[in-house]
């Protein structure tokens, strides 16, 4: 036990995946602290992977980076938003990393000689690291969100975690089912049998759901809370409408409308002396709501990359954190967001280059980050357009090293600059693998061994950089294998380029941009700045290209 005592809070799925675990959870996690409580989160994805480093985002969007670099699922991101903490390794976990530790343990003799099974030795490890996530900070509440749906093969050794954990604390543990309740259109009526089924899929787990969560397209009524607070012998109290919203920072109200709050209080035993109404939580949370809603003019931003191929719905999981760290800083900036998702082949060949003057509309043009060759050739002609005809531009990771061998081509005349990823027997590699990354990729080691996580940069005085961040010293989230190299830094300066932050060793171009005589807003940066956006912190360099779009408005 821990030394303040830690609840813990399991959140499973019921029905179908996709429902909204993770979000509810923040919620949880959100309105938990509105009580004065600490809170940390847990994700647990079931899969293989040992992170979501290797995935593809259109397998399963965006691979969120935490301070220590791990990398993993985009709901990660949704627990920093809104508790507004950063996270550990600890918080995340896949029945790969789990087995692998298992397997490293026994390797390293730690089993003691004993015969290590599935179970209970996979669970086990499973609570240690949900206890370890607790301890980093030491906090009162620890929610983990176990992926995936009941009644699926993959998450029951995590259900069983569950039950152990609530066996051995059962003052100090409650699961909550968050459920999909259907509504037929044939039948116009919200059914909830498919939920009945969940929770009796539940309990064949050896545990029961302490809280259900009703996930539907309208409110969950009186009736049918009754129906489920039947089946589940609960309290109607205990059943909690999550009805679709506009906005998911919505959710934390409708929850304290239910008062969902003193439930969990109660149920968790949280003694009255730990308690406290954090109003001025609750009221900037409830500001930052209301700014989302309030919006003035409307900005026009056009979103260049590749994934945009399978349609709508995973183009915003693939670029999530980039999406809402746009938003943040227009709710800021008093404006509305407008995105405009373009596919960056379709600027290639002669055809792509007609189609470039169709950016003037937009009033400002950001490049995310990417992987590979596909569309390099139609980013890199939307970065001159956008360069040469001052239309704001905000690169991020790809979107920088592509702006860097831009400008080597078409304002230092080196017509065959390109990046080691592109072509890495190419004469001029303006971007570069550094000889430890060289290393890594001659021994096939691909998994988790990016440049990764939190680095510092210093930033050079009288630039954009430095008048965003109002600081020299900065710290950012980094996931990239190449960079700017530094033989080119030089000439690209000496021709008008500024390189406004470096590694603290002056090494590497962290961010570059053009001054401001020269363009409304070029600032481009080797990090991923989304990472660290957050809805009452945005972050400043979002903050600036929006207010700079803001200014060049059509
Ligand atoms: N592909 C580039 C690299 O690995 C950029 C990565 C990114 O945009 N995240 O360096």
């Amino acid at each position: 036990m821990t030394r303040r005592n830690t609840k813990y809070i399991f959140v499973v799925g019921g029905v179908m995946s996709g429902v909204g675990k993770g979000v509810s959870s923040s919620a949880i996690a959100k309105i938990l602290q509105f009580r004065g409580l600490s809170v940390s989160s847990v994700k647990i994805d079931p899969y293989v992977n040992v992170d979501a480093g290797t995935m593809n985002p259109t397998e399963h969007g965006e691979v969120f980076v935490l301070d220590d670099g791990y990398e993993c699922d985009q709901d990660m991101g949704n627990y920093e938003r809104f508790l507004g903490t950063s996270l550990t390794r600890d918080s995340y976990m896949t029945t790969g990393s789990i087995y692998l530790k298992v397997i490293q343990d026994e390797r390293a003799l730690k089993y003691k000689g004993k015969c290590v099974d599935v179970v209970p030795h996979v669970p086990l490890a499973v609570i240690e690291q949900i206890k370890n996530a607790g301890k980093v900070e030491d906090v009162d509440v620890v929610i983990i969100e176990i992926g995936g749906t009941l009644g699926e093969y993959q998450n029951v050794l995590f259900l069983e975690a569950a039950r152990i954990l609530k066996s051995n604390q059962p003052k100090d543990v409650i699961s909550i089912m968050v459920s999909y309740l259907p509504t037929p259109k044939k039948i116009g009526e919200m059914k909830t049998k498919p939920t009945q089924y969940a929770i009796r899929t539940m309990q064949q787990s050896g545990l029961s759901p302490d809280i259900i969560i009703g996930r539907s397209s309208v409110s969950v009524d009186q009736k049918r809370k009754e129906k489920i607070a039947f089946s589940s012998s609960l309290g109607v109290k205990d059943i909690i409408s999550a009805p679709d919203l506009d906005s998911i920072y919505d959710i934390p109200e409708v929850f304290l409308d239910q008062k969902l709050d003193q439930t969990l209080i109660d149920k968790l035993h949280i003694p009255k002396t730990k308690l406290r109404r954090d109003n001025k939580a609750r009221t900037a949370w409830n500001s930052f709501v209301a700014a989302s809603k309030n919006q003035g003019q409307e900005i026009n931003i056009a979103i260049v990359g590749k994934y945009f191929s399978t349609g709508d719905f995973v183009l915003s999981d693939a670029y999530i954190s980039v999406i809402e760290a746009l938003k943040y800083s227009c709710y800021h900036n008093s404006v509305k967001p407008k995105l405009h998702w373009l596919d960056s082949r379709d600027f290639e060949g002669i055809a792509g280059k007609r189609k470039l003057k169709g950016l003037q509309k937009y009033d400002g043009v950001l490049i995310p980050g990417g992987f590979g060759t596909t569309g390099i050739e139609g980013k890199i002609s939307v970065i001159e357009y956008v360069r040469t005809k001052g239309i704001p531009y905000f690169g991020i990771c790809y979107g920088m090293q592509l702006a860097a061998i831009e400008y080597a081509r078409n304002a230092c005349g080196i017509k065959d600059a390109t990046s080691y990823e592109i072509s890495p027997k190419a004469q001029d590699k303006v971007v570069t693998i550094m000889s430890e990354q060289e290393e890594l990729m001659r021994k096939g080691d691909y998994g988790g061994s990016m440049r990764l996580g939190t680095y510092d940069a210093v930033v050079t005085k009288g630039t954009w950089a430095h008048k965003l961040y109002k600081s020299e010293i900065i710290s950012e989230r980094h996931r990239h294998r190449y960079e700017v190299n530094p033989e080119y830094t030089d000439l690209l300066q000496e021709k008008g380029l500024k390189i406004s932050a470096t590694s603290p060793d002056g090494l590497l171009p962290e961010i570059i941009e053009l001054p401001k005589t020269k363009h409304p807003f070029f600032v481009a940066v080797q990090f991923h700045p989304e990472f660290k956006a957050r809805p009452l912190d945005p972050h400043p360099v979002f903050n600036g290209f929006v207010e700079a779009c803001k200014k060049n408005r059509k």
